[in-house]
C-alpha cells in the first residue's frame, strides 16, 4: 500500500536544462539558480531524473497520487503538491507555499456536449475554479515556493515581479503576500478585466499600470529585472510549467488513469499548451496511462501567431501585432513560449484552431445557457470544439476535454456587454437581457404570460 513517506529514502531530482528537445546539450544548471535562459538565448525546461522516477512503477505512482487526493496533509492536500515528486522533488514541505490549488472539478457538460455538439462524452476541466479565479495559481504556487527558499538560502531577491494580461498578476500577488515576499505586476492599462485589476490592488502588490500592450509589458519587465534584484515569474519561467502540467495528471486520474482523446487548451503566450504536452508525456511514459490525448491549441483570431504558422504548415513563423480580444489574457502577439508549443503540437499530432470575437462570444453564451459560467478564453477553447466538429476531426464518440482557464466571474463586463447587445460589431445571437417592467402585478403577469409556455 503506498503512502507519502514509503521513497522518503529515494533520491528524486530536477534541474533546469536548455529547451532543446531535438538537439539535447550538457548544460544544466541547479533549480536553485536564479536563471531564465540558456547561454545561448534558449528557454529553459525543469528536466526530472526520468531513471529514478521509473524505479517504480505507474501503479505504485497512481496509489500514492490516488491516496493524496484531496486530503489535509502538508502539502499533498493540494492537487500541485500530491505530484510533488514529479513537480519540485527536493524543496522542502516547510518552504511550500500553497493554497490548496488545483483537485479542481471534471465537469460533465452534458447538455452542452448533446445539444450543441452532438457528442456525449464532452467534459471541462474546471481550472478556473481556484484561489485567484484562473489556473495560474497551479505554476504560481511552484514559482513563489522555490523563490521562497532561495530567499531562505540568502539569496539576494528582493521582490517579484511579472508582466501580466490580468490573472499571472493575479495569482502572483496572492502567492506574494501569503508568505510576505514583495510583489510587482506590470499591467497594460485599461486592457484588463476590473476583476483582475482588483485582486493585485487588494492583495498589497505594487501595482506599475503601464501605456502600452501585454507585449510592451513584457519587454519593459525584462530589462527592469536584469537591471534590479527582481525574480521574474513570466511563464519564461520554466518553474510555471512544473504546476500547469498538474492540471493534465489530474484529467487522467478523474478518469481513473486513462487519457481522453482530445485536450482543448487556450492559447496565449503558449507555456500552457506545452505544459499539459508534458503532464500527459509523463503520465505515460511513467506507466499511468497507455496513450496520449491528441491537443488542440485555440487562439483569438485577433491574436494568433500559432494559428498562422500552423496553418502555413510550420513553414513561416511570424510574430503579429495581436488585436483587442475580449479573451485578454491571450491577447499576445509575440509568445515567448512558441517553441515549447510547436514541439507539444507535433509530438502529439495537435491541431491548432482559431475563434473569431463573435465565435468565442457566442459559443461562451452557448455554454452559459445550458450550465456553465464560461470566461472568454474557455469561449475560445469551446468555438474551437465546434469547428473541429463540424470538419468531422472530432467526432461524436470522441472523449474530449475543454479547459476552462479562468472563471466567469472574472469577466462580468464582457458577458453584460453580449447580453444587453451593446457589441456593434456583431449581432450577439444568444443574448438575454434583463426586461424592465412596471413595480406592479398586472405589468409583470403581462410579461409572464408573454414569457411562459402558459396553457
Ligand atoms: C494565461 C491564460 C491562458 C493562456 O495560457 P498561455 O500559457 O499564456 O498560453 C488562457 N486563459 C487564461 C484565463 C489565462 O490566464
Amino acid at each position: 500500500m503506498a503512502n507519502s513517506g514509503s521513497h522518503r529514502q529515494h533520491k528524486f531530482s530536477a534541474r533546469y536544462v536548455p529547451f532543446s528537445p531535438n538537439d539535447p546539450s550538457d548544460e544544466e544548471y541547479s533549480l536553485d539558480d536564479v536563471i531564465y535562459r540558456s547561454r545561448d538565448g534558449k528557454l529553459l525546461d525543469v528536466q526530472h531524473d526520468m531513471d529514478a522516477l521509473k524505479e517504480f512503477d505507474g501503479q505504485y505512482w497512481r496509489n500514492l497520487f490516488d491516496s493524496r487526493f484531496g486530503k489535509t496533509a502538508w502539502p499533498y492536500g493540494s492537487g500541485v503538491w500530491s505530484k510533488k515528486e514529479w513537480v519540485l522533488p527536493e524543496i522542502e514541505d516547510s518552504d511550500i507555499v500553497s493554497f490548496f490549488e488545483g483537485n479542481s472539478n471534471l465537469f460533465w457538460a452534458e447538455r452542452f456536449g448533446k445539444e450543441v455538439l452532438h457528442m456525449h462524452d464532452l467534459w471541462v476541466k474546471q481550472c478556473g475554479i481556484s484561489h485567484t479565479g484562473s489556473f495560474k495559481d497551479l505554476g504560481m504556487t511552484v514559482l513563489v515556493s522555490q523563490v521562497n527558499r532561495l530567499r531562505k538560502m540568502g539569496k539576494p531577491i528582493v521582490a517579484v515581479g511579472c508582466a501580466s494580461t490580468g490573472d499571472t498578476s493575479a495569482a502572483l500577488s496572492a502567492y506574494c503576500v501569503a508568505v510576505g515576499i514583495p510583489a510587482i505586476v506590470f499591467l497594460p492599462a485599461n486592457k484588463i478585466s476590473l476583476a483582475q485589476l482588483v485582486q493585485p490592488i487588494a492583495n498589497g502588490a505594487l501595482v506599475l499600470s503601464l501605456n502600452t500592450d501585454f507585449d510592451g509589458c513584457m519587454r519593459v519587465v525584462k530589462e527592469v529585472t536584469s537591471k534590479l534584484p527582481i525574480y521574474l515569474a513570466n511563464s519564461l519561467n520554466s518553474l510555471r510549467l512544473e504546476g500547469q502540467k498538474t492540471a493534465a495528471i489530474e484529467i487522467c486520474q478523474q478518469f481513473d488513469w486513462k487519457a481522453p482523446d482530445w485536450v482543448i487548451v487556450p492559447g496565449g503566450n503558449l507555456g500552457n499548451i506545452y505544459a499539459f504536452y508534458k503532464g500527459f508525456y509523463m503520465c505515460k511514459e511513467l506507466g499511468l496511462t497507455e496513450c496520449m490525448p491528441r491537443l488542440v491549441c485555440a487562439q483569438a483570431a485577433n491574436a494568433n501567431p500559432l494559428y498562422l504558422y500552423y496553418q502555413s504548415g510550420w513553414k513561416d513563423y511570424k510574430s503579429v501585432k495581436a488585436k483587442a480580444t475580449y479573451a485578454s489574457a491571450i491577447q499576445i502577439g509575440d509568445p515567448v513560449s512558441i517553441d515549447r508549443a510547436v514541439y507539444a503540437l507535433k509530438s502529439c499530432n495537435g491541431i491548432v484552431e482559431e475563434a473569431t470575437e463573435e465565435e468565442l462570444m457566442d459559443a461562451a453564451a452557448l455554454a452559459d445557457q445550458r450550465g456553465m459560467l464560461t470566461c472568454p478564453h474557455t469561449g475560445v477553447a469551446l468555438a474551437a470544439l465546434i469547428k473541429l466538429r463540424k470538419k468531422g476531426i472530432i467526432s461524436a464518440t470522441h472523449r474530449t476535454v475543454v479547459v476552462s482557464t479562468a472563471h466567469g466571474l472574472k469577466f462580468t463586463q464582457s458577458k453584460i456587454a453580449y447580453h444587453s447587445g451593446m457589441i456593434s460589431d456583431f449581432t450577439c445571437k444568444f443574448a438575454n437581457p434583463p426586461i424592465e417592467v412596471n413595480a406592479d402585478v398586472e405589468s409583470v403577469m403581462g410579461v409572464l404570460k408573454e414569457k411562459l409556455p402558459l396553457a
